[in-house]
């Protein structure tokens, strides 16, 4: 069904420590929601909504200096760093009640914003969710590439469903928003829920580009703990695959366990240490292993259960506002 309202929108865009970028993007940014107004895509009243998450250099100035001179740029703090998804997080439910629809898009100018106009043509259409997808790595290196590609595979074999090579650069609509608010889960992968919101979705390809400015925060051994969150939040697959290889290993030792009894009985006993150290030294680390994943879940269940909140805004460039008496448009 096509929409013919059009919808206020908000971009949602998590900074740490991007006192390099901002001041680069920041204009990219405005720039593409002139573009979308003037092309009567998008409503006026639309923002640009940055979210600082908890950085320790500039960054929250950069973005109050930027709310102070255009009312189209807004911004909120966390009140320490609690990572990329929960400042997403933080953003979108901030976003939800002031507008009809979201993109969340890093700061670093990595995505290609000119995406943006065929997301909102899709939601035009009738689209609730529209994933943006890199159609090409080109520009990464190859160990990048190849970690980030890897990374996908595993989640999907893992069964968490993701999007190939979609990251969170997203549109959502409020509708969508007020579903993702009722996920309560502390443990968040938002790539593995919004899949499971469900609603009509649809994929725009792009190409990523590089870095303008600073350094990723995602080196290899980040994007393994959120590829491990990512499963043992989304997925029982490893337990079961724990379950299926503890049974096939039952069945192996049972058939060990008849081969040396009848061993004993004809009398063939030898004292056999290598096999039995190796054997013990093998089902040893299986075990831990088994234990470990195990244990990855149970620290998943204690932090669920303490019901933390997941963000907790600190301050926001409209609060800012109202100090000092400036009018919000
Ligand atoms: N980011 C964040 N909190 C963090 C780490 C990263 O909000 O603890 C933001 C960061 O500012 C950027 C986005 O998440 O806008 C993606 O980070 P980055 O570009 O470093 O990751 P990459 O693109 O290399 O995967
Ligand atoms: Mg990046």
């Amino acid at each position: 069904m096509k929409r013919d309202k059009k919808p206020v929108l908000y971009i949602v865009i998590p900074c740490y420590n991007e006192e390099k970028v901002l001041p680069l993007t920041s204009g990219i940014f405005l720039k593409k929601l002139e573009e979308l107004e003037a092309a009567g895509k998008i409503a006026g009243g639309s923002r640009i909504l940055f979210v600082n998450d908890g950085s320790k250099d500039a960054t929250w100035e950069i973005i109050c200096g930027l709310a102070k001179s255009d009312s189209r740029f807004a911004g909120i703090a966390q009140s320490r760093n609690r990572g990329h998804q929960n400042a997403v997080l933080a953003g979108l439910m901030f976003a939800r009640e002031r507008c009809d629809i979201t993109i969340s898009i890093d700061c670093d100018g990595q995505d290609d914003i000119n995406a943006m106009d065929g997301m909102v043509d899709a939601y035009l259409d009738g689209c609730e969710v529209v994933y943006g997808v890199r159609s090409s790595r080109e520009t990464d290196r190859f160990f990048k590439r190849f970690t980030a590609e890897s990374f996908y595979r595993l989640l999907n074999s893992m069964g968490v469903e993701v999007v190939f090579n979609h990251a969170d650069y997203r549109l959502l609509s409020c509708r969508v928003l007020d579903e993702l608010a009722r996920f309560q889960e502390v443990n968040i992968f938002l790539r593995g829920m919004i899949p499971l919101v469900g609603f009509k979705s649809t994929s725009v390809y792009y190409a990523r580009h590089e870095r303008l400015a600073g350094e990723s925060h995602y080196p290899l051994k980040k994007m393994l703990a959120l590829a491990i969150d990512g499963i043992t939040s989304l997925s029982v697959k490893p337990i079961r695959m724990i379950t299926g290889f503890g049974l096939l290993v039952a069945m192996l030792s049972f058939l060990g366990v008849m081969w040396s009894v009848v061993q004993v009985f004809l009398g063939h006993t030898v004292p056999g240490w290598g096999s039995t150290v190796s054997i013990i030294c093998f089902l040893s680390g299986i075990q831990l292993l088994a234990l470990g994943i195990i244990g990855e879940y149970i620290g998943k269940i204690y932090l669920e259960t303490k019901r933390r909140p997941r963000y907790i805004i600190s301050e926001t460039t409209e609060n800012l506002k109202k100090m000092q008496g400036m009018d919000e448009k």
